[in-house]
């Protein structure tokens, strides 16, 4: 596991960092996010310290799928599934405040398109 102590997502996956976890699993953690933009706004990450999507390569192929299978089971439990939107930000022009790859999941209100 790669794990940078001065990152906040790494210390939440390690339990060092307080959350509201939603999901807990090996490779990966969910948890609310802390300034929710929508009634159900969730966060899905990667234990690893893996800083954007953009850091992806062929050998995440599995931890990627399992990402997205998170997404759809925070989605499930949450009673958005059906009817929600999934984001990452990739870098500062993006809007990428943590260094750590996050998968947003919002739901629970009308989305709107374009997003600003
Ligand atoms: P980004 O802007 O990088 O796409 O998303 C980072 C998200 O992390 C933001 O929505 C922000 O509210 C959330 N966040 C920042 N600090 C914390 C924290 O300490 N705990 C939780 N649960 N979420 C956080
Ligand atoms: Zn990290």
């Amino acid at each position: 596991m790669t794990y940078d102590p001065s990152c906040l997502f790494c210390r939440i996956a390690k339990g060092e960092a307080p959350a509201d976890v939603v999901l807990d699993r090996t490779d990966l953690l969910a948890f609310r996010d802390i300034n929710p933009q929508a009634p159900t706004h969730a966060l899905v990450i990667p234990r690893d310290h893996i800083p954007s999507l953009e850091a992806l390569s062929e050998g995440h192929a599995e931890l990627v799928s399992n990402l997205v299978q998170a997404v759809n089971e925070v989605a499930d439990q949450e009673g958005i599934a059906g009817g929600f939107r999934m984001v990452a930000n990739i870098g500062s022009a993006a809007g990428q405040s943590v260094d750590h790859l996050h998968l947003h999941v919002l739901g629970g209100r009308t989305m709107h398109w374009p997003p600003g």
